[in-house]
């Protein structure tokens, strides 16, 4: 028999207006989304690692102008981007994270080289860039992430002093557009990637939770993967994506009971909007969100596709 292997990604979860949502953008949405699961699966079809295909999902977002991470990315206060990314393979929870870069065309191939070819987890900044132009990169200029709506974003967020819009004009600007892929190979290997531009008009070199171990990204294998969306603020506090992982560790808790636990109970109660993939070591895949939707697809291990937008899907 052959071993179960699935997939699921994110390109965020947040407040999705349905009404103000064009069908062109829809479908656009939805064929990026679509993209993204199938050029993973193919990977884990092949007999390939998770943990390729986690990255390789994650690089079609990355690459796609409608979410927040790679072209897509939210601007900083400054008014430049300034990305995170972070990966984990669940054999030896070997793991691999970026934050700060802002001339890397796919942060998560950066986390993923972290994890690789360094003898570190975690680097920032331009030490990041520098281990990437060593490890023969090219220098991507600012000006490949310019998109008039992250710029009109911004404006408005100054304008408020804010970060987190609550007027929108378009039909996904509240949303945590942040990327993430989780996969199950069938080698029984559970790996997870995440990758953000963070959150419009942040300052002082903040980080979010894509960038951390623990919080928005995490994979063990024989428990689970998880990567997360929302506001990273909250999901650091709570460690997140560990927390399920620790639930299901020790409590013996499903998939379901607990990543439902984690979004819908203890995060809620902080105050934290967002929500989260999973896939467990038998494949099985959840989606958990405390949002009016979130961008989502995947490929369960009888090799059924789903994309879903809204939480009522
Ligand atoms: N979690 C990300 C952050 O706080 C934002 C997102 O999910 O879009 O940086």
């Amino acid at each position: 028999m052959t071993q179960p292997f699935s997939i699921a990604i994110h390109g965020g979860a947040g407040t999705i207006v349905r009404e103000q949502m064009s069908e062109t953008l829809k479908t656009e949405i939805l064929s990026a989304l679509e993209t993204s699961v199938r050029a993973g699966y193919k990977i884990l079809e092949q007999g390939g690692d998770a943990l390729d295909a986690v990255t390789a999902a994650v690089l079609i977002l990355e690459d796609s102008p409608h979410f927040n991470a790679g072209k897509g990315s939210v601007f900083t206060h400054q008014e430049i981007v300034e990305m995170d990314a972070s990966v984990m393979h669940g054999a030896h929870k070997q793991a691999g994270a970026i934050a700060g870069v802002r001339h890397i065309k796919n942060p998560v191939c950066l986390a993923r080289d972290v994890l690789r070819n360094s003898q570190h987890v975690f680097l920032i900044g331009e030490g990041a860039e520098a281990f990437a132009f060593e490890q023969g990169y090219s220098f991507t200029e600012q000006d490949y992430f310019y998109t008039d709506r992250r710029y009109e974003q911004l404006q408005t967020m100054k304008e408020k002093g804010a970060f987190a819009l609550s007027e929108s004009k378009f039909p996904d600007d509240r949303k945590y557009g942040t990327v993430g892929a989780v996969a199950l190979d069938q080698a029984g290997n559970l790996a997870a990637a995440t990758s953000t531009g963070g959150i419009t008009n942040k300052k002082y070199g903040r980080v979010g939770d894509s960038a951390l171990i623990g919080a928005g990204t995490y994979a063990e294998n024989g428990n689970v993967a998880v990567s997360t969306t929302g506001m990273g603020e909250y999901f650091i506090r709570q460690t997140v994506a560990g927390d399920v992982a620790a639930r299901m560790r020790y409590l013996k808790q499903d998939l379901q009971t607990a990543c439902d636990t984690v979004i819908n109970g203890e995060l809620k109660a902080m105050g934290g909007e967002g929500g989260l993939i999973a896939v467990d070591g038998a494949g099985q895949i959840h989606f958990a969100m405390n949002s009016s939707g979130m961008y989502r697809a995947s490929i369960d291990a009888q090799g059924e596709v789903s994309i879903k937008i809204y939480a009522d899907e």
